[in-house]
């Protein structure tokens, strides 16, 4: 188990714990969830390119969109309410701190997170 060098936990400012894939990720968390009752979910972290875990609590449900896709290819998550994709975006602004704009899907499926302003 390895601890980020790049990424830190906003609220408790400690590193996080990095992992190579989502099966290690998803390891740890169902060992933490037996040893510890802790809820946590694997999630991919596009600044270190990584996995780490974050409290399920914090997870938002989304589902891909068929019909957009994002800057390199991969298909858009979709929430299903503004105020979801609100809360996703604002959890990675606490974890990545990247900032995202909510919009709606032109297609007609939910709410989409863009890094572009336009
Ligand atoms: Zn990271
Ligand atoms: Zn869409």
């Amino acid at each position: 188990m390895m601890k980020s060098e790049t990424c830190f936990g906003k609220t408790s400012g400690k590193p996080l714990t990095q992992y190579y894939d989502e099966e290690e990720a998803q390891g740890a968390a169902d060992y933490s969830k037996e040893f510890y009752g802790d809820d946590l979910s694997p999630y991919h972290c596009s600044k270190c390119d990584l996995w780490h875990l974050s409290p399920k609590s914090r997870q938002t449900p989304s589902q891909k969109c068929n019909r957009c896709t994002g800057g390199y290819g991969v298909e858009k998550e979709s929430y299903r309410s503004k105020l979801e994709a609100r809360l996703r975006a604002d959890i990675i602004y606490d974890e990545q701190g990247i900032s995202l704009r909510v919009y709606k899907c032109k297609y007609g499926f939910g709410w989409h997170l863009t890094k572009s302003q336009f």
